[in-house]
């Protein structure tokens, strides 16, 4: 065997939400090859497996009663424009990485944590720009017929935080590798007003200055997950109708909107705030207090450790259930939901 397999490793410190909760077994993969064995030993035991990247878009709802494999497949690779890296590269460096290339394309995606593997999963996005405007290809493991496959971009099914990956593929696929159009003439993608704002001063802003603009405006809003422990956003933004809309506005004439390509998206923020859980906290969870999609696992205080998984899926819950009361629009988890409860 060359995978080493360790039992009963804590995955707190694995996730940035700090949920408590443990894997039966847990391996570390630097290797396809090493990827291959470890999920044929699981086969064998009949295991069920938690493909783990930076753990910051999960929720472990309990001990995973299977196989943890973390991802750390490295490599980063410049062709011309294009890079492939490997799917266990820490996001944020790589976008730096990409920036000292004099490669651009994504400067807006700043400083969102996670691997570079899961990525594609929820078709990161922020600040008008989505992973699936510059992603070429995906490489990794189908669990469907146990060998390695390419899917190309349109072959990842991409929606608003959606891809294949949640749906069809979801834990049947380990990307191990992904590639990336990237360019060497910078286009700036400029049409959200926080970040319009922050460039005021800056009449032909480049890429350097775009990112370093992200990087302010996040590092000023968003709580930090070793601070205050969350997932970034809980909850995705709904898109709903233009009738439904419609019926929204003529009762709530100040209800932001954005067109989406199916319809109109809402903020869930805005809703969310609007049902008055904004700063909410129940015991060891809580709402930000000035994001209101964002969950907080409280460490302190009196409650200090009695915060889990299941608490923080019952706080969801309940706001879920007072915005489809309210506005009748259904919240939908950002995170993937792992563990037994
Ligand atoms: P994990 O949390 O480890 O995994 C997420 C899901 O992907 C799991 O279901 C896991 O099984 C699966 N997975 C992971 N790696 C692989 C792989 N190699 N192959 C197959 N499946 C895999 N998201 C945005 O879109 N935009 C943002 O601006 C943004 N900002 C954030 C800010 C904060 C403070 C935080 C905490 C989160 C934010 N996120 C954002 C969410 C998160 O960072 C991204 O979704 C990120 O891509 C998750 O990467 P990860 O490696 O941590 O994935
Ligand atoms: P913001 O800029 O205050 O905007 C609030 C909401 O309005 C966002 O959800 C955004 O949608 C939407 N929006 C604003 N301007 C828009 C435009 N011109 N066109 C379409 N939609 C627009 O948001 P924020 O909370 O500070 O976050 C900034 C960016 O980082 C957003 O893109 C957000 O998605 C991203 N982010 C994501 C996470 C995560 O975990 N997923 C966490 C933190 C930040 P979108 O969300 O669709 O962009």
């Amino acid at each position: 065997m060359t995978i080493a397999l360790l039992e009963q490793v804590d995955l707190q410190p694995l996730n940035t939400l700090a949920l408590p909760a443990r894997a039966r077994y847990f391996t570390r993969i630097e290797t396809v090859e090493q990827l291959v064995e470890a999920l044929a030993w699981a086969e064998r035991k009949q295991l069920p497996r938690l493909i783990l990247g930076g753990g910051s878009n999960i929720v472990l709802r309990g001990d995973f009663p299977g196989l943890v494999l973390q991802i750390a497949l490295m490599g980063r690779q410049s062709n011309g424009e294009q890079v492939t890296v490997g799917a266990g590269e820490n996001w944020h460096e790589l976008v730096q990485w990409t920036l000292a290339q004099g490669l651009y394309g994504l400067e807006n995606l700043t400083l969102i944590p996670g691997t570079a593997g899961a990525a594609p999963i929820q078709n990161i996005g922020a600040y008008g720009v989505e992973l699936a405007e510059r992603l070429v290809s995906v490489r990794g493991w189908s669990l469907m017929d146990g060998a390695e496959r390419e899917l190309s971009a349109a072959d990842c099914g991409f929606g608003y935080r959606d891809s294949i990956f949640k749906r069809k593929l979801r834990d049947r696929f380990v990307i191990t590798s992904i590639t990336l159009q990237l360019g060497r003439q910078f286009q700036p993608v400029l049409h959200y007003p926080a970040l319009r704002d922050a460039l005021v001063a800056n009449s032909v802003p480049d890429a350097l200055a775009v990112e370093a603009a992200v990087r302010g405006i996040r590092q000023s809003r968003l709580p930090d997950p070793v601070a205050l422990p969350n997932a970034g956003s809980f909850f995705k933004n709904p898109v709903v109708s233009r009738n439904q809309f419609e019926r929204l506005q003529a009762r709530y004439p100040d209800l932001p909107q954005f067109p989406a390509p199916d319809g109109i998206k809402l903020p869930a923020a805005w809703l969310v705030d609007r049902s008055g859980w904004k700063g909410r906290r129940l015991g060891p969870v809580g709402v930000h207090a000035q994001q209101a999609i964002v969950l907080i696992h409280y460490l302190d205080g009196a409650v200090a450790g009695q915060g889990d998984g299941e608490a923080l899926l019952q706080l969801a819950a309940a706001i879920q259930a007072d915005v489809r009361q309210r506005f009748d629009v259904a919240l939908e988890l950002e995170p993937t939901v792992h563990g037994a409860a």
